[in-house]
């Protein structure tokens, strides 16, 4: 708190000595009532006694404080001006030990208690990530809007929006919050033009402050969906409310999704989350053995976070294995135990990623009888460019890998990749039995993986 003190008296010192743009009286009757709050996470909360002060100060000064803020803050400084009586009830509901959500509120907000900020573990590949999702947090509706956060499966995605959503209940405990999956956001829409009754889903979406969609990949294509979507997120973000959405992939590389839709959500904050690296493997794994007072040792942790790289949900599901085995057989895991736990698990998931795409890419040139080796050169010729876009298709569908890393398996850019993928999308909406070819690949491949 002192730190907004300092920051305000410095910050007043400076728009006095700009005296020129303001007048005496209206500095005296309106600056100076201002009172600093907090000063943290780029965030300055100043206080004012009245909604006239506030609308005053909102309408006539900001601005003049928000340049001289931005100069003393070394960089873009969100301001918020509250009323004093609400941030008395704020702090003293913060005073009160854990303030504690009603139970309700939170099945309906559809918010998990489980993830938070206090439980995520920051490292390199998730820093960016995390300082958006938490400047979000606390000052909902005032930057990063959108918040798109991307990132392969198992990685945080769902983790970051929970954590997010669970410190706005906590600090702004009236605002209307809603975490939805894209196919229960899919599905409500359905049910609702069914049941002649989209108004009431307008009533719920458009009335929020805050609404966040996980996995939005899965609207694509999905038109009526979309269409609802776009609207949706349209009137939040003009009438200020906050949108965060995640996705597997960024927002152009999402096939099928409207350009409107599209350019909304690239008009905000993107942020990916990446694999964390060996060292914050071990800080996830030693946090979640303190969680839940497992009894594993230092060179446990560092075999699991060897070998486990891919995904974190990995790294729990070996843990949550090694709890189950020792409370069974009530030994302490064993390095030959931990071994075979590890290669069940990882064996069970998916292969590496370039595992995966050169082994689809291999299994698909034997599908067409051709030599992968002729999918990969540069040739441009009829038949390997044909296969060689159903590859560029078929990876795009059923791994995670982005688009330019399945463009570099075949030497070839992104846009190559855009390009020959929605080839193959174009003939499969007009020849049944390519449509059908295809399909069964696909079906061939996944069993594979
Ligand atoms: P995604 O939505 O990206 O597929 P999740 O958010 O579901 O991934 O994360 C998978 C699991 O890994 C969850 O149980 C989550 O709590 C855990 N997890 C992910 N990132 C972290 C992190 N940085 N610190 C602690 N746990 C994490
Ligand atoms: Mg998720």
């Amino acid at each position: 708190m002192n730190n907004a003190i300092d920051f305000w008296s410095n910050l007043i010192e400076m728009i006095e000595d700009e005296g020129r743009k303001i007048s005496k009286l209206g500095f005296n009757t309106w600056v100076m009532t201002i009172k600093p709050y907090s000063y943290e996470n780029d965030v300055l909360t100043l206080s004012v006694p009245m909604q006239v002060n506030k609308d005053m100060i909102n309408n006539r000064y900001l601005s003049l404080i928000q340049s001289a803020a931005d100069i003393l803050h070394k960089g873009k400084l969100t301001i918020r001006i509250e009323l004093e009586e609400d941030l008395e009830k704020l702090s003293e509901r913060k005073e009160s030990e854990e303030y504690v959500p009603d139970e309700n509120f939170l099945k309906e907000s559809g918010i998990l208690k489980r993830y938070t900020f206090d439980n995520f573990v920051i490292g390199e590949n998730n820093r960016f990530a995390w300082a958006a999702a938490t400047a979000v947090a606390n000052a909902p509706g005032t930057c990063y809007n959108p918040l798109f956060l991307y990132g392969y499966v198992g990685l945080g995605k769902t983790h970051l929006m929970h954590a997010i959503g669970n410190e706005i209940i906590k600090n702004y405990p009236d605002l209307k919050i809603l975490y939805i999956t894209s196919e229960d956001f899919v599905n409500s829409v359905i049910n609702s033009i069914r049941d002649n009754k989209i108004y009431e889903i307008r009533d719920k979406y458009r009335t929020l402050d805050v609404l966040m969609i996980d996995d939005i990949q899965f609207i694509a294509g999905k038109d009526r969906c979309q269409e609802e979507f776009f609207h949706t997120i349209n009137h939040l973000y003009q009438a200020g409310k906050h949108i965060i959405i995640s996705s597997d992939r960024l927002p152009n590389e999402i096939s099928k999704l409207d350009d409107r839709i599209r350019s909304r959500l690239i008009e905000g904050l993107t942020c990916d989350i990446k694999q964390p690296d060996y060292e914050t493997r071990v800080a996830i794994l030693k946090k979640k053995i303190q969680n839940d007072n497992l009894d594993i040792s230092d060179d446990i942790v560092s075999m699991i976070a060897e070998k486990v790289k891919a995904n974190i949900r990995e790294l729990e599901g070996v843990l949550i294995k090694i709890g189950a085995y020792s409370s069974l057989t009530d030994k302490k895991a064993t390095k030959e135990m931990v071994a075979d736990i590890i290669s069940e698990i990882t064996g069970q998931s998916r292969p590496s990623k370039v595992m995966t795409v050169d082994t689809i890419i291999y299994e698909i040139a034997k599908y067409f009888d051709i030599d992968p080796k002729i999918l990969k050169s540069s040739t441009r010729k009829k038949e390997a460019n044909a296969v060689r876009q159903i590859c560029m298709y078929v990876l795009s569908e059923v791994t995670d890998v982005s688009l330019s890393k399945i463009g570099e398996a075949f030497g070839r850019n992104h846009a190559t990749v855009i390009n020959g993928r929605d080839n193959v999308i174009e003939r499969m909406e007009k020849d049944e039995k390519y449509k059908e070819k295809i399909e069964d690949l696909i079906e061939t491949v996944n069993n594979m993986i």
